[in-house]
């Protein structure tokens, strides 16, 4: 058999049950389709790197990566034509757009003569098969995490040994250096002392964590300060790293004794399941809230404000630090992620949806279903989300989780020299205090764009109006 792989979100060799069938059945020719977004975004940096660094593993099994541009069904019907394939093969993928191009493509007349398969998706298990006793989606992560814990997670595949394929170069191939792909963004100059990108490197990441936090995971990981998370981010959205790979090796580290009580950082696994399953059984939640009160939350436009918290610019020096972090780094420790994702839709009252937007051009470790479950949460709008009344307080966190202010003097240098509570809050400082430390409010570092007490009363009040409706 002849075989296309699609690959997609799957840019690893290890656990791709469509390369691996494929790979059994004959010979192989791997494809790349690239993305057709309106406007370049972060993880298109990532997203060179991964490929860069699969063309490299897939050269080592004696096969090339063809990459293609255009509508997924019309450019593999045109390839499949021209190579004379005799089937194609992918894995799939849960969110509405992918989901699209999947239905395109396997119901295409003109691949009605070739063997068209979808696999199994990048999640534990297949989003169909966990349903409450009533034979309804789940709702709850609590019941759902009970029930996932229930379940056999399969075995990841062993990668393929050796690729054989009928063409040596496909001629309409774009030379990856040709994608767009590299030079898509201008500030992704940092990104690469942050990041390795690949399969390789996501298997170094997780050997580190597992040696290294997997242990004190739960202590740690509040604290963006610390090394205390995975930072896996990027490779499981990307499919550099398959999740169900990741959950084995965590049990394999368990039973190993490196980490006896590995279930916080599988819970974690779980809140992206959960994701995914949430997108795959409610596709519209990119644009709609779960919870229908939430069409009526009477959103306001602040561009100024909008401004502001992209920049890092609000006089919250923890919302600051994030949303820097995020532009040097392309990311967000998760619990600054919730500060400043709740900054955005309670303090400033601005549409979670322009804060999903935000994230999706700046991320590196973009990835549609926790986004999008992860703004939906923090707005209250999410079936099983954080309740909307329930209002971060900015400086409390901070002083909670950045105690000694490591990581604001990291982000927000201009705040380096403030010492203890002021550095928390730089406006309640004493005069001589930001002299002595050469800030100035409203020049070297701004007012706070809101107050903390009067955008809390504004919040409630605006959520009072769409309670009970
Ligand atoms: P770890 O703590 O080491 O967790 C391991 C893995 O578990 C993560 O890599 C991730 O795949 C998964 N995970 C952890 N926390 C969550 C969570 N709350 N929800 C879903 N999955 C989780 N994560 C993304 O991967 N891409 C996004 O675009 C994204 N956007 C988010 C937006 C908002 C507003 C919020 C509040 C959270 C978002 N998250 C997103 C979830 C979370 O912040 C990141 O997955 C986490 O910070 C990544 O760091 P890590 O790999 O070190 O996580």
């Amino acid at each position: 058999l002849k075989t296309i792989v699609w690959f997609r979100n799957d840019l690893r060799l290890h656990d791709h049950p469509a390369l691996k069938e494929a790979s059994e059945c004959g010979e192989v020719l791997p494809v790349f389709i690239l993305p057709n977004h309106a406007s370049p975004t972060a993880s298109d940096w990532w997203l060179f790197e991964s490929l860069k660094s699969l063309q490299q593993q897939l050269l080592k099994l004696g096969s090339t990566l063809t990459i293609l541009k255009g509508e997924p069904s019309r450019v593999l019907s045109v390839l499949s034509k021209k190579t004379q394939a005799d089937a194609v093969f992918f894995n799939g993928q849960v969110d509405p757009v992918s989901r699209r191009e999947e239905m395109a493509l396997l119901e295409s007349e003109s691949l009605s003569e070739v063997n068209v398969r979808r696999f199994a998706p990048n999640m534990l298990l297949d989003p169909t098969l966990l349903k409450t006793g009533a034979g309804d989606p789940y709702k709850v992560f609590g019941a759902f995490w009970k029930s996932l814990q229930q379940q056999t997670i399969p075995w990841p595949i062993a990668a393929p040994a050796s690729l054989a394929s009928w063409i040596d170069e496909y001629p309409g191939t774009i030379p990856l250096e040709q994608s767009g792909l590299r030079d898509s963004i201008d500030w992704d100059t940092s990104f690469e002392k942050v990041w390795i990108p690949g399969e390789a490197a996501s298997f170094e990441q997780w050997a580190n964590f597992r040696d290294k936090g997997l242990k004190g995971y739960d202590t740690k990981r509040d604290f963006p300060a610390i090394n205390g998370t995975s930072r896996l981010s990027g490779f499981l959205a990307s499919g550099n790293m398959s999740i169900r790979a990741l959950w084995h090796a965590v049990k394999r580290a368990q039973e190993e004794g490196i980490a006896p009580q590995p279930e916080p950082f599988l819970r974690q696994l779980a809140w992206r399941e959960f994701s995914y399953y949430q997108l795959f059984h409610f596709p519209d939640i990119t644009e709609r809230p779960l919870r229908p009160e939430f069409l009526h939350f009477p959103w306001l436009e602040d561009p100024a404000g909008l401004t502001a918290w992209k920049k890092g610019k609000t006089g919250y020096p923890l919302v600051d630090a994030g949303m820097r972090e995020l532009w040097e780094t392309g990311t967000i420790h998760n619990r600054v992620r919730m500060v400043v994702a709740s900054f955005l839709v309670k303090h400033l009252l601005i549409d979670w949806r322009m804060g999903a937007v935000w994230f999706r051009e700046t991320l590196v470790d973009y990835d549609v279903a926790n986004n999008t479950l992860g703004w939906q949460w923090i707005a209250g709008s999410g079936f099983d989300a954080a309740p909307y009344f329930r209002i971060f307080n900015p400086t409390t966190q901070s002083k909670k989780f950045d105690k000694n202010g490591a990581y604001i003097r990291k982000w927000v240098p201009e705040l380096a020299a403030l010492p203890g509570a002021s550095l928390h809050e730089p406006h309640m400082a004493p005069e001589d205090v930001l002299t002595e430390a050469g800030v100035v409010l409203g020049e070297t570092y701004p007012l706070p764009i809101v107050d903390h007490t009067a955008a809390r009363a504004r919040a409630l009040d605006a959520y009072a109006h769409i309670k009970g409706k």
